[in-house]
């Protein structure tokens, strides 16, 4: 990805939660990149080493295993840091209603303890993934960061309590927060596999295969599909963020599209048949609907614009392709 005209010091220390996931890996390839002194702070989960094999011989890079369960591990990872991008946390609504115990502890007391590491350890910033499933059952759309229903599911919960926290904080203890409600983002690296996989890698790799996707319900439920390289621009924009009526808040992080998944399926197939004719010919299946799922999802954008000048350079098609690619030459 290219930083754009976006001038991040590469002085600044910058811990990366969740650093050997989809996003988390993302983010510290472009820092490292960027020459900012990087730590990955990861539990491997649902994350793997080989997100992050590539820049484990860079000098600005280092990798702490460890959870974000146990405060000591925490309080470890934070010191000396600048800035913290706070990535982990148990994703999919699915696995929250499976065993929302393990989620709540993760993404609720995980985040706590992430908090009060940041706070003692005069971190500046604290920048994290909140999600657009905390607007659960409003049906408003486009989504607008000031208007929010009741969740649909536990995930959903443990996201929201994140912004309340996070609120507390900054009122409570000065700390600089910024929440960043992810819009089901896709691209490299995020995994196909697994019982929790993401639509568009598990499409992916069933098409791959000429096995035909299984769309839950009428394939009319829609979502703001977000290009990876966006959400990294968000992060860095939190990060640059100067004006104090910009901070203490959460911004949508998303194109501002919707595609529904009928829709998908027919771009995926357009895309991969350009590798594999075949392709063309795979049709999918239809399922019955998954607890706890929205029907619609589309970000407002407009306030991430006016107040963080966020500009996504890639739309939900263009950024489609770049995934596509990515998963043909490395899957
Ligand atoms: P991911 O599963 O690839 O990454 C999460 C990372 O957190 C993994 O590397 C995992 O090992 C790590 N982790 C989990 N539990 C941990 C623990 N106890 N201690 C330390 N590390 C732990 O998922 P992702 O898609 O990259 O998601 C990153 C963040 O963005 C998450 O907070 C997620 O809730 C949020 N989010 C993602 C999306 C999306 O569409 N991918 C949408 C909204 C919000």
């Amino acid at each position: 990805m290219i930083l754009k005209n976006l001038n991040l010091n590469p002085d600044l220390k910058i811990l990366v939660t969740g650093g050997a996931g989809f996003i988390g890996s993302n983010l510290c390839e472009v820092l490292v990149n960027n020459g900012n002194q990087i730590r990955c702070f990861d539990n491997l989960a649902t994350g793997k080493l080989e997100n992050i094999q590539h820049l484990q011989s860079a000098h600005n890079f280092e990798f702490i295993e460890g959870d974000i369960r146990n405060l000591e591990h925490c309080v470890q990872a934070c010191e000396g840091m600048d800035y913290v991008l706070h990535q982990a946390a148990l994703g999919s609504v699915p696995r929250s209603i499976k065993d929302p115990v393990t989620s709540n502890a993760v993404n609720v007391g995980g985040f706590l303890n992430m908090l009060v590491a940041a706070r003692d350890a005069g971190v500046k910033r604290f920048i994290y993934a909140a999600s657009s499933s905390t607007y659960g059952d409003s049906k408003s759309l486009p989504k607008v960061e000031e208007i929010i229903g009741k969740p649909l599911s536990p995930y959903a919960i443990t996201k929201y309590v994140n912004e309340l926290y996070a609120d507390i904080f900054s009122k409570t203890y000065g700390i600089e927060t910024i929440g960043l409600r992810y819009f089901n983002v896709f691209g490299r690296r995020q995994d196909p596999n697994g019982a929790y996989a993401a639509v568009i890698p598990k499409f992916v790799m069933q098409l791959m295969q000429h096995q035909s996707p299984v769309i839950n319900g009428d394939g009319s439920f829609s979502r703001d599909f977000t290009y990876v390289d966006n959400v990294i621009e968000m992060n860095i924009r939190a990060i640059l963020a100067e004006d104090k009526n910009a901070l203490n808040t959460v911004y949508n992080v998303a194109f501002g599209e919707r595609t529904n998944l009928n829709e998908l399926v027919v771009l995926l197939k357009k895309h991969l048949s350009k590798f594999d004719s075949g392709i063309a010919k795979v049709d999918p299946e239809y399922g019955p609907e998954r607890e706890g799922d929205v029907p619609h999802s589309l970000a407002s954008i407009e306030k991430a614009k006016k107040l963080l000048g966020y500009d996504p350079t890639y739309d939900m098609e263009s950024g489609l392709k770049q995934a596509v690619n990515w998963y043909w030459n490395n899957l």
